[in-house]
């Protein structure tokens, strides 16, 4: 019998979805993988798509689909918010109270705009709305 390894991939943007869908296609002689994706929002937003909206091109609605619909079969999707990594108990915490294990741990929860952290990004322009950020 083979052994199993828990896979768990934080977020379902474009990253966690691409690593979830090829994982699961994986087929290895030597070990079985679990594949459990934690996501806290019930909806995928093409961010790519939004580019287009402005022209007409595209709607917010065709740009915004359920998570599901993208997550394979084969792994396990749990719509919960991330609270934390215990990385010596090989371990996520979940806001729900929650602990899930992991063997291998994907984190693909995206980005966080933070325009205080460079030097003049917050000055006279920003304060008057002359730069707008794309990134939700
Ligand atoms: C307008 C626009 C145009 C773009 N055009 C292109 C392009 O032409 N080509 C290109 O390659 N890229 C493009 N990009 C960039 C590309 O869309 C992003 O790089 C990509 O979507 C990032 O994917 P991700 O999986 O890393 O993050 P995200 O898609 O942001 O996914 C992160 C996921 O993690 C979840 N998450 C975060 N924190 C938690 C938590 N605590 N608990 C539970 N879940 C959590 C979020 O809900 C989210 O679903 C564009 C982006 C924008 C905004």
């Amino acid at each position: 019998m083979k052994p199993t390894k828990t896979v768990v991939i934080l977020g379902a943007g474009t990253a966690g979805t691409i690593m979830a869908n090829q994982l699961c296609q994986v087929q290895d002689e030597h070990v079985d993988l679990i594949v459990i994706v934690i996501e806290q929002s019930a909806i995928h937003h093409y961010q790519p798509g939004y580019l287009f909206i402005p022209f007409g091109v595209y709607t917010p609605e065709e740009m915004q689909k359920p998570v599901e619909d993208f997550i394979p079969q084969e792994a396990i999707l749990m719509a919960e918010a991330i609270e934390r990594i215990d990385p010596d108990a090989n371990a996520v915490l979940l806001s729900s109270g929650k602990q899930v294990f992991y063997d291998v741990l994907i984190i693909a929860t995206g980005n966080h705009i933070a325009p205080e952290e460079t030097e003049g990004m917050m000055g006279s322009l920003m304060a008057q709305g002359h730069f707008r950020f794309l990134y939700p």
